[in-house]
């Protein structure tokens, strides 16, 4: 498994993408809203990584229910895996508690799920298919 993204919480991209371009000497990729997430994406490039900043783009965005309840940071972890399906059935026959049990499209189209904190020490992980 590798660390794909680490997925940040931001209340403005306009705000927040300065912060991270002074922070990595680097500027962001170009900008992609997620529909089905309601969120609006700026990631920047850091070895085999990348962060995600993620602002809401809607009040029942995911994002918005985040800052609101724990305000802006890191909001989850992302892993690749071979075979997302596979990953999934085996997560699930392991007890683990699955927000997703069936993939769906993330940012720039990939195959994702989620799994649920409650079952991860905390942490909102994502899974993602390696291409
Ligand atoms: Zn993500």
């Amino acid at each position: 498994m590798k660390i794909h993204h680490v997925g940040i919480a931001v209340e403005s991209l306009r705000a927040a993408v300065p912060v991270f371009e002074k922070l990595l000497g680097a500027a962001a990729g170009s900008e992609e809203t997620v529909e089905d997430q309601k969120v609006r994406v700026a990631a920047f490039r850091v070895g085999e990584s990348r962060l995600e900043l993620l602002e809401a783009t809607a009040a029942d965005s995911p994002i918005a229910g985040f800052i609101a309840k724990r305000g802006p940071g890191i909001h989850h972890l992302t892993l690749t895996v071979p075979n997302l399906d596979d990953a999934l059935r085996r997560l699930e026959r392991d007890g683990m508690r699955l927000i997703d049990r069936e993939p769906r499209r993330g940012a720039g189209n990939e195959r994702i799920a989620f799994v649920h904190p409650s079952s991860t020490a905390g942490v909102l992980i994502e899974l993602v298919e390696e291409k």
